[in-house]
């Protein structure tokens, strides 16, 4: 049975944001699943292929945030910032769908030869953090994810080859949003980082709550648990009639 997931508390985003500011970006994105599932390992979280660990994140950021969500983005073309706003469960609908006996090898062709590989999950990630650039990168990844053939070298096609076959098996971990700017019409492909907003979104909602906490405790006297112990209406009231 897969652990399930449950929604954060607001105390679960405070320690989450403590947690995951001095952790690097694939270590955040384990921090906040292992928060939220608490029957699952991170070591079998950080095994999770990574189209898997994204549509997980969304599950989430949508049990957390609600299904709506605002994106900012700035247009390549002409520099215009605009905001775009969208509904992350449409998203999730990029995910195939997934049964545990979904096989953990997948093959492709190339050049009449046969190559096997798996899906890169966090832990392959990871590893290739410290490659000089992006080709190096994507080749130290292929290289981890083949099983056969065992060739110390692969030639560049295969790289290629299995770099596509990867996407095609996972479209989930690469999620691209067509956006349009309104100043000069001219369309893009924004590279959307779940990872990266979620975090945001957990960073915005930590500081704020940590501001609504000190205008509580200092006009009422409350402890820090006693309010976050509010549910969350009841808190806004309380700042409203303080605010009027
Ligand atoms: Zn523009």
């Amino acid at each position: 049975m897969e652990p399930a997931m449950q929604s954060l508390s607001p105390a679960q985003i405070l320690a989450l944001w403590e947690r995951g500011r001095a952790q690097h970006a694939l270590d955040r994105a384990l921090t906040i699943l292992a928060v939220a599932t608490p029957g699952a390992s991170r070591a079998a979280l950080a095994d999770l292929p990574i189209g898997e660990r994204d549509a997980r994140l969304l599950k989430l950021r949508a049990l957390v945030f609600g299904p709506r969500a605002e994106g900012f983005a700035e247009c390549p073309h002409c520099g215009e910032r605009i905001e775009f706003p969208f509904e992350s469960t449409v998203l999730e609908g990029h995910a195939p769908s997934r049964s545990p006996s979904a096989p953990a090898h997948h093959e492709t062709q190339t050049n009449g030869t046969t190559i096997s590989f798996r899906l890169p999950t966090s832990r392959d990630l990871a590893e290739i953090v410290a490659a000089p650039d992006s080709s190096q990168a994507l080749r130290r990844l292929v290289h981890r994810c083949v099983s056969s053939p065992n060739d110390d070298e692969l030639p560049d096609e295969t790289i290629e080859a299995v770099s596509r076959a990867m996407l095609v098996v996972d479209p989930q971990a690469e999620i691209t949003l067509r956006l349009s700017c309104p100043a000069c019409g001219r369309n893009w492909d924004l590279l959307f980082d779940i990872v990266e907003f979620f975090w945001n979104e957990i960073s915005a909602h930590a500081q704020r709550l940590l501001r609504e906490i000190d205008t509580l405790a200092r006009a009422y006297g409350w402890s820090e648990r006693e309010i976050l112990s509010l549910p969350a209406q009841r808190r806004q009231t309380y700042l409203e009639m303080l605010a009027a």
